[in-house]
């Protein structure tokens, strides 16, 4: 069907190195770089230590503070962010290209939507940065008081693999639109994308030294930045266990404030008022197969009324059977491979664990027979779990969903509570008090209401509650939260 915008992964160059000003730092040897569809080596990258974190962040506080970018009429900071947008769509089928490689995108979805995403999500920042002042207010007829914002000054990010630049991008954009310079470590299986988009940012005008990238483990890279004393705010999107090593990092070495996008186990509330059985089975399907289940927003726990479960779930079950798996280069591969062999193993025992206790395989999990040596999994749904079993309580970040009926609105509502996470649920209903009763009731950041997932709404915001996370990605809070306020009470006047 997309054949035409199928590729060849060896004819894409990788920028294999850091960014600091503005310079590609190449190093001998380093991390070997995977592509998931084939297991192939594509790349390396150098490996920072904690002295090319400091350079990297000591240049950008020399950046931020001498460049003019926080000083500038804020107006200029948005022009030079809405040409980025330009260059990256003006550079789409390389840059989709370059992300496709070394992660577990198609090309058809890093064209389609990756991309094309990112530079929309960049255009909405850059409106942002005039329109976040602080307050004012005559306190007493000879005192004026008021609040001004300014950025932190550099701001350490750190981002996952399982959409290396739209996640990165959330991180790096409103940081500096706010007017701070970045230091950004993306993960060290996807470490291109970013490296790339920072190029792009210089070129279309950013001071070089505002947007950095290191490359490296999370042990060294990760942890230095996090615990660096010039990095004056931390984001992170990540593990929640991860994410709880950096807010330590950041208590250790600061305090400092972060930002932590978090792991879940979400839910999808069906009833059984729904208007069509079909187009609720294609969006829960949708939901935990998207990307094979390496979304943080997976849908993963079907919560079913039982009078519609048996057609239900007979209906995704007839989809599991027809994905479309394939390299991540070629134009006609829907179904998108797992990142690595260990994180594919850790998949396979959760629902082995599962298994044990109780739970049935209605779609088995298995894999996929693709050339190569990459791993694809097919969806797998799990009958007969408990609220004990492995799958329903721990994230999988795979494509597996477990299901669980129920009786009345009460008891459905019980069963989509988890004792950590909080990240996001769906609620699928004709009846609207019903779907408000769920949104009050869920502990969740974000509640779907017949729909699951994210299109171009960036005005809202996104991030989790609880074990989910702190703070939020998108909307005008995520720049708010690149800046601190000042007060300022001033005098004047007998
Ligand atoms: P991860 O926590 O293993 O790694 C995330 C990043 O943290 C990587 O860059 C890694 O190198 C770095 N890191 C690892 N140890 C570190 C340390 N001690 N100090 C500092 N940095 C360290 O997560 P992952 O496997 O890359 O991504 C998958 C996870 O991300 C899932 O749990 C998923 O739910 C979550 N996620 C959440 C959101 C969200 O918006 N809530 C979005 C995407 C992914």
């Amino acid at each position: 069907m997309s054949g035409h915008i199928s590729f060849d992964p060896s004819s894409v160059l990788l920028p294999e190195g850091h960014l600091v000003g503005g310079q590609l730092l190449r190093g001998e040897g380093g991390i070997a770089v995977h592509a998931p569809s084939d297991g192939s080596v594509r790349g390396h990258v150098p490996e920072a230590d904690a002295g090319l974190v400091d350079r990297a962040v000591c240049n950008a506080a020399d950046a931020q503070r001498n460049s003019g970018w926080a000083s500038c009429a804020p107006r200029e900071r948005t022009r030079v962010i809405r040409r980025w947008a330009a260059l990256l769509e003006e550079n789409r089928v390389e840059l989709a290209r370059l992300e496709s490689v070394c992660s577990t995108r198609p090309i058809r979805e890093t064209l389609d939507w990756d991309v094309p995403f990112t530079a929309e999500g960049i255009r909405f920042f850059a409106e942002y940065a005039d329109k976040l002042g602080g307050e004012v207010a005559a306190t007493q007829s000879s005192l004026l008081g008021m609040t001004i914002s300014e950025p932190y000054g550099v701001v350490g990010a750190i981002a996952p693999w399982n959409f290396p630049l739209v996640m990165g991008s959330w991180k790096v954009v409103p940081a500096l639109v706010a007017g701070n310079a970045v230091v950004i470590k993306p993960s060290e299986m996807t470490p291109f994308s970013m490296v790339y988009l920072a190029q792009l940012a210089i070129r279309a005008g950013l001071p070089a030294g505002l947007f950095n990238v290191v490359q490296g483990t999370g042990a060294v890279a990760g942890d230095a930045l996090s615990r660096h004393p010039l990095c004056g705010k931390l984001t992170f999107t990540g593990s929640t266990r991860t994410g709880i090593a950096v807010m330590k990092a950041a208590a250790e070495s600061g305090p400092k404030p972060v930002t932590l996008e978090l792991g879940g186990k979400s839910p999808q509330i069906v009833h059984d008022d729904i208007r069509s059985v079909e187009e609720v089975a294609g969006r829960v399907f949708r939901a935990f197969t998207g990307n094979a289940g390496q979304v943080c927003v997976t849908g993963s726990r079907l919560i079913v009324h039982r009078r519609v479960a048996d057609e239900l779930v007979e209906r995704i079950l007839a989809m599991t059977r027809n994905v479309t798996p394939g390299p991540t280069w070629r134009g006609d591969t829907g179904y998108a491979p797992i990142i690595s062999a260990p994180q594919s193993a850790r998949i396979e025992q959760i629902v082995a664990r599962s298994l044990a206790t109780g739970a049935v395989a209605m779609a088995p999990l298995e894999r996929l027979a693709v050339e190569g040596d990459g791993c694809f999994l097919s969806p797998s749904v799990l009958t007969g779990v408990t609220a004990q079993t492995a799958a329903v309580q721990e994230e999988i970040f795979g494509p597996v969903l477990t299901v669980q009926t129920f009786e009345d609105e009460e008891e459905a509502l019980s069963l989509a509570a988890h004792p950590v996470y909080g990240l996001a649920a769906g609620v699928h209903t004709s009846d609207l008090g019903r779907a408000m009763r769920a949104v009050r009731a869920l502990k969740a950041g974000t509640v779907w209401v017949n729909r699951y997932g994210r299109s171009a709404d960036f005005v809202i915001p996104t991030g989790g509650f609880g074990g989910s996370g702190i703070g939020k990605d998108l909307g005008r809070q995520a720049v708010e939260a690149n800046l601190r306020h000042k007060s300022v009470l001033m005098a004047f006047g007998a």
